[in-house]
Protein backbone atom coordinates (compact mmCIF):
# COMPACT_ATOMS: atom_id res chain seq x y z
CA UNK A 1 0.00 0.00 0.00
CA UNK A 2 1.12 3.22 -0.74
CA UNK A 3 0.19 7.00 -0.12
CA UNK A 4 -2.23 8.63 -2.52
CA UNK A 5 -2.16 11.98 -4.44
CA UNK A 6 -5.52 12.58 -2.72
CA UNK A 7 -5.00 13.43 0.97
CA UNK A 8 -6.05 11.13 3.77
CA UNK A 9 -6.77 8.27 0.34
CA UNK A 10 -4.46 5.17 0.19
CA UNK A 11 -3.89 3.61 -2.75
CA UNK A 12 -3.84 0.00 -3.44
CA UNK A 13 -1.99 -2.22 -5.09
CA UNK A 14 -4.20 -4.38 -7.50
CA UNK A 15 -4.00 -7.84 -6.86
CA UNK A 16 -2.75 -10.17 -9.69
CA UNK A 17 -4.56 -12.63 -11.57
CA UNK A 18 -2.88 -15.43 -9.20
CA UNK A 19 -3.72 -13.33 -5.60
CA UNK A 20 -7.34 -13.05 -6.77
CA UNK A 21 -7.49 -16.98 -6.71
CA UNK A 22 -6.50 -16.74 -3.32
CA UNK A 23 -4.75 -19.71 -4.27
CA UNK A 24 -0.73 -18.81 -2.54
CA UNK A 25 -3.34 -18.15 0.95
CA UNK A 26 -5.18 -21.58 0.67
CA UNK A 27 -1.98 -23.29 0.29
CA UNK A 28 0.08 -21.37 3.07
CA UNK A 29 -2.61 -21.54 5.12
CA UNK A 30 -3.00 -25.59 4.64
CA UNK A 31 0.98 -25.43 4.75
CA UNK A 32 0.76 -24.25 8.45
CA UNK A 33 -2.31 -26.58 9.60
CA UNK A 34 -0.19 -29.50 7.90
CA UNK A 35 3.04 -28.36 10.24
CA UNK A 36 0.91 -28.72 13.17
CA UNK A 37 -0.75 -32.18 12.66
CA UNK A 38 2.33 -34.12 14.01
CA UNK A 39 2.83 -32.02 17.21
CA UNK A 40 1.34 -32.79 20.63
CA UNK A 41 -2.36 -31.43 20.96
CA UNK A 42 -3.24 -29.26 24.10
CA UNK A 43 -7.04 -29.89 23.30
CA UNK A 44 -9.25 -32.34 25.74
CA UNK A 45 -12.18 -34.03 25.14
CA UNK A 46 -13.75 -32.01 28.01
CA UNK A 47 -15.67 -32.80 30.10
CA UNK A 48 -15.51 -36.63 29.70
CA UNK A 49 -11.29 -36.21 29.79
CA UNK A 50 -10.33 -34.03 32.53
CA UNK A 51 -7.18 -31.86 32.85
CA UNK A 52 -4.72 -32.51 35.25
CA UNK A 53 -4.90 -29.73 37.57
CA UNK A 54 -2.28 -28.70 40.01
CA UNK A 55 -2.74 -29.77 43.71
CA UNK A 56 -3.73 -26.61 45.12
CA UNK A 57 -6.94 -26.30 42.69
CA UNK A 58 -9.75 -24.77 44.67
CA UNK A 59 -12.91 -26.22 43.18
CA UNK A 60 -16.12 -26.60 44.41
CA UNK A 61 -17.47 -25.56 48.08
CA UNK A 62 -18.57 -27.80 50.77
CA UNK A 63 -20.27 -27.44 53.94
CA UNK A 64 -19.21 -29.95 56.12
CA UNK A 65 -20.30 -31.90 58.75
CA UNK A 66 -19.08 -32.83 62.30
CA UNK A 67 -19.36 -36.11 64.15
CA UNK A 68 -23.10 -36.16 65.25
CA UNK A 69 -23.76 -35.32 61.24
CA UNK A 70 -24.80 -31.90 61.51
CA UNK A 71 -23.53 -28.85 60.09
CA UNK A 72 -20.44 -27.08 61.49
CA UNK A 73 -21.55 -23.96 60.89
CA UNK A 74 -22.07 -22.05 63.72
CA UNK A 75 -23.21 -18.69 61.25
CA UNK A 76 -20.89 -16.39 62.50
CA UNK A 77 -20.64 -14.69 59.51
CA UNK A 78 -17.04 -14.57 59.38
CA UNK A 79 -16.85 -15.71 56.05
CA UNK A 80 -19.56 -14.04 54.33
CA UNK A 81 -18.09 -10.77 55.80
CA UNK A 82 -14.10 -11.54 53.98
CA UNK A 83 -15.82 -12.77 50.94
CA UNK A 84 -14.47 -10.12 48.42
CA UNK A 85 -17.65 -10.83 46.02
CA UNK A 86 -20.18 -10.26 48.49
CA UNK A 87 -21.71 -13.72 46.94
CA UNK A 88 -22.40 -15.31 49.98
CA UNK A 89 -25.95 -15.35 52.07
CA UNK A 90 -26.45 -16.40 55.81
CA UNK A 91 -29.22 -16.58 58.33
CA UNK A 92 -28.75 -17.76 61.40
CA UNK A 93 -30.92 -19.25 63.65
CA UNK A 94 -31.17 -21.26 67.47
CA UNK A 95 -29.59 -24.28 66.82
CA UNK A 96 -32.17 -27.42 67.29
CA UNK A 97 -32.34 -29.38 70.57
CA UNK A 98 -29.56 -32.25 70.70
CA UNK A 99 -27.01 -30.18 68.62
CA UNK A 100 -24.22 -30.40 70.48
CA UNK A 101 -20.43 -28.54 70.04
CA UNK A 102 -17.32 -30.38 71.13
CA UNK A 103 -17.41 -29.77 74.52
CA UNK A 104 -20.86 -31.50 75.05
CA UNK A 105 -22.81 -28.40 75.51
CA UNK A 106 -26.30 -27.42 73.04
CA UNK A 107 -24.88 -25.43 70.20
CA UNK A 108 -26.46 -21.92 69.97
CA UNK A 109 -26.63 -21.27 66.89
CA UNK A 110 -26.58 -23.10 62.90
CA UNK A 111 -27.51 -21.58 59.26
CA UNK A 112 -31.00 -22.09 58.27
CA UNK A 113 -29.83 -20.80 54.88
CA UNK A 114 -25.70 -20.60 53.53
CA UNK A 115 -26.24 -19.91 50.04
CA UNK A 116 -23.13 -18.92 47.68
CA UNK A 117 -24.05 -17.31 44.28
CA UNK A 118 -21.02 -19.20 42.21
CA UNK A 119 -21.70 -17.02 39.31
CA UNK A 120 -20.44 -13.85 41.63
CA UNK A 121 -17.69 -16.32 43.04
CA UNK A 122 -14.15 -16.27 42.47
CA UNK A 123 -12.78 -18.99 44.03
CA UNK A 124 -10.22 -16.74 46.00
CA UNK A 125 -10.19 -19.45 49.34
CA UNK A 126 -11.28 -16.44 51.69
CA UNK A 127 -14.03 -17.73 53.00
CA UNK A 128 -12.64 -21.01 54.01
CA UNK A 129 -9.55 -19.06 55.25
CA UNK A 130 -11.67 -16.81 57.55
CA UNK A 131 -13.56 -19.62 59.30
CA UNK A 132 -13.10 -20.39 62.82
CA UNK A 133 -14.88 -23.80 62.67
CA UNK A 134 -13.64 -25.34 59.65
CA UNK A 135 -16.88 -25.56 58.46
CA UNK A 136 -16.37 -24.75 54.52
CA UNK A 137 -13.35 -26.09 52.99
CA UNK A 138 -13.10 -26.34 48.93
CA UNK A 139 -13.42 -30.06 47.39
CA UNK A 140 -10.76 -29.50 44.32
CA UNK A 141 -13.45 -31.11 42.19
CA UNK A 142 -15.33 -28.85 39.22
CA UNK A 143 -18.79 -28.67 38.39
CA UNK A 144 -19.19 -31.72 36.59
CA UNK A 145 -16.78 -34.07 38.92
CA UNK A 146 -19.14 -32.45 41.70
CA UNK A 147 -22.07 -33.94 39.87
CA UNK A 148 -23.73 -30.87 38.32
CA UNK A 149 -24.56 -29.67 35.21
CA UNK A 150 -24.68 -26.27 35.08
CA UNK A 151 -27.18 -24.91 32.89
CA UNK A 152 -29.48 -22.46 33.84
CA UNK A 153 -28.71 -19.51 36.49
CA UNK A 154 -30.43 -20.78 38.76
CA UNK A 155 -28.04 -24.12 39.34
CA UNK A 156 -25.47 -21.81 40.31
CA UNK A 157 -27.58 -21.25 43.52
CA UNK A 158 -25.67 -23.34 45.72
CA UNK A 159 -27.69 -23.75 48.95
CA UNK A 160 -27.14 -25.92 52.12
CA UNK A 161 -28.49 -29.14 50.91
CA UNK A 162 -26.21 -28.67 47.77
CA UNK A 163 -23.19 -27.60 49.89
CA UNK A 164 -23.15 -29.88 52.57
CA UNK A 165 -23.51 -33.20 49.65
CA UNK A 166 -20.90 -32.06 47.16
S1 LIG B 1 -14.13 -18.39 47.30
FE1 LIG B 1 -13.89 -16.18 47.59
S2 LIG B 1 -15.44 -15.27 46.28
FE2 LIG B 1 -15.97 -17.44 46.51
S3 LIG B 1 -17.41 -17.50 48.23
FE3 LIG B 1 -15.36 -17.84 49.07
S4 LIG B 1 -14.63 -15.81 49.65
FE4 LIG B 1 -16.37 -15.52 48.29
S1 LIG C 1 -18.98 -21.27 57.27
FE1 LIG C 1 -17.60 -20.82 58.96
S2 LIG C 1 -17.18 -18.63 58.80
FE2 LIG C 1 -18.98 -19.05 57.55
S3 LIG C 1 -20.68 -18.60 58.93
FE3 LIG C 1 -20.26 -20.80 59.05
S4 LIG C 1 -18.86 -21.04 60.77
FE4 LIG C 1 -18.86 -18.87 60.24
Amino acid sequence: MRKSAVPGKLHKKPLSIWERMYIPAIVKGMFTTAKHIPKKRFTLLYPEVQPERPPRYRGVHRLTKDEHGNMKCVACFMCATACPSHCIIIKGAPAPEGWIDKNGRQREKYAEIFEINMLRCIFCGYCVEACPEEAIIMTGKTYPQAGYSMRRREDFIFDCEKLLNT
